[in-house]
């Protein structure tokens, strides 16, 4: 008798899950699709760590007439001290 409780405790835990990661599925898929629109948004290269940047990043800086992208302050104040040396 207490098996058979653990066995059906078991399945229903199982269906649980089942539409759990259904639903998440189905919300990443949602969450995948809305980023689309956004993709519109031009990726740029950070010189300093190598990571991809939104165009629209506040993390910016003109040097040369050359506009760069960064990640994060850190990365911006990283590259602005190395190219501001001597
Ligand atoms: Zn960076």
């Amino acid at each position: 008798m207490v098996m058979k409780i653990f066995v059906l405790a078991a399945i229903l835990a199982g269906i649980y899950f089942f539409f759990k990661i259904k639903d998440k599925k189905q919300d990443e898929q949602k969450y995948s699709e809305s980023n689309d629109d956004v993709k519109a948004v031009e990726m740029k290269h950070d010189a300093v760590c190598g990571s991809y940047v939104e165009e629209t990043t506040k993390y910016k800086v003109k040097l040369h007439d050359k506009i760069y992208y960064f990640c994060s302050e850190e990365c911006k104040n990283k590259f602005i001290e190395e190219h501001t040396k001597n």
